[in-house]
């Protein structure tokens, strides 16, 4: 499979021939600037923050936030009115909205799927080795029979999983917003009709929490790139005339359901240590965590070679050693890691999950009783 180029183009290239009404006459697309988009975006409750201008990942933090390690979502700067972490300073209100853009006209806009209801499919057109059949679509064995010599991405599973379900293909789905990336992959959007289901977020390349082999799920705890940001790469692009989200299809929820992407909102607690020392609050095991975590995320806003190996190591060790000593779920503390470490190295998923494994393997075989989280 390696070196044959993906055909991930299939079933949209001959989309890319027409173009929306409003620029078939001029041939040129005149796109709206990202502070119109951001504040359009806003006036639908679906809160956005700035990205980097000319990339797909969040705008920097400040320099506090850079060094300091903390959880985003008590960070003191959202109340201040900056952008820090990402999605967790996603705002629909307009003012600040307005300072933000004003400070950064060339800002992408990045929308907070959550709290927006959304539920995107990220589908990667990127070149990558093929996995075992195994590993294509989580919890479904592909009998050896079923040729798959043509898969080469998550175009591909998708519709291998849509055909299994005897569903359309969600990528040439043209009653909902979809959107192809600089990069050829495509985003397809919907609206969470039941919004006391809350869906997590997933990538692909991680086979054992996602809904398909390169397709990454964008929901409560991810963001996605909102069509019409320009970036080095290209332009998110439309595709053809709908530019709404529809429901959620029933059988997708039904495969979000199945492949574990429910959030429970009363957690399982994990199990006891088999130990007299006081037990740590899961609380904060998962504050130490998380905050080791977001030392990973943050690496997005770096260059290569700053720390990033180090801080996911370090990360991934000390959440096995609290998953080792029964403080924390090791399988919800893997997708957290590679979802951070994704965001921060998108184009490196296989040697990020080798890092993760190594070290949540080295750190459950020794198990970590925290004195101070006591
Ligand atoms: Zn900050
Ligand atoms: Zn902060």
């Amino acid at each position: 499979m390696r070196g044959t180029k993906p055909d991930h183009t299939r079933g949209t290239d001959r989309r890319t021939v027409q173009r929306p009404a409003d620029t078939a006459s001029s041939g040129v697309a005149p796109q709206p600037r990202p502070a119109e988009v951001a504040r359009w975006l806003a006036g639908r409750q679906w809160p956005v923050h700035p990205l980097a201008p000319g990339r797909k990942t969040p705008a920097a933090n400040c320099e506090q936030c850079r060094v300091r390690s903390h959880e985003p979502s008590r960070c003191p700067c959202h109340e201040q009115g900056l952008w820090c972490h990402g999605f967790h300073s996603a705002t629909t209100d307009l003012a600040r909205i307005d300072a933000w853009w004003s400070r950064e006209p060339r800002a992408g806009v990045g929308v907070s799927c959550g709290p927006a209801h959304l539920v995107v499919l990220d589908i990667d057109a990127h070149a990558a080795q093929v996995p075992d059949r195994d590993r294509l679509l989580p919890g479904i064995p592909i009998p050896e029979q079923v040729n798959l010599s043509g898969l080469a991405s998550g175009f591909d599973t998708l519709a291998l999983l849509a055909a299994y379900r005897r569903e359309p293909d969600p990528a040439e789905d043209e009653t909902t917003l979809r959107v192809r990336t600089p990069s050829g992959g495509l985003h397809i959007w919907y609206v969470n009709s039941e919004p006391t289901v809350r869906y997590r977020s997933s990538t692909g390349s991680s086979p054992r929490t996602a809904l398909a082999w390169q397709v990454d799920v964008r929901a409560h705890g991810g963001y996605i790139v909102a069509p019409t940001t320009r970036t080095s790469a290209g332009l998110y692009t439309p595709l053809g005339a709908v530019r709404e989200p529809a429901p959620l299809p029933a059988w997708l929820s039904a495969e979000l359901r199945r492949t574990g992407h429910v959030i429970q909102t009363s957690p399982v607690p994990g199990p006891r240590p088999a130990r007299r020392a006081p037990v740590p609050r899961a609380g904060a095991a998962q504050a130490l965590v998380r905050s080791l975590i977001e030392t990973v995320r943050e690496c997005a806003a770096s260059a290569e070679g700053t720390g990033f190996t180090e801080k996911l190591n370090r990360a991934a060790y000390t959440a096995g050693g609290l998953a080792g000593a029964g403080h924390l779920n090791q399988a919800e503390a893997r997708q957290e890691l590679a979802e951070a470490a994704h965001y921060a190295r998108p184009h490196q998923t296989r040697r990020n999950e080798t890092i993760i494994d190594a070290a949540l393997s080295a750190g459950a075989s020794r198990p970590f009783h925290p004195k101070g989280l006591a």
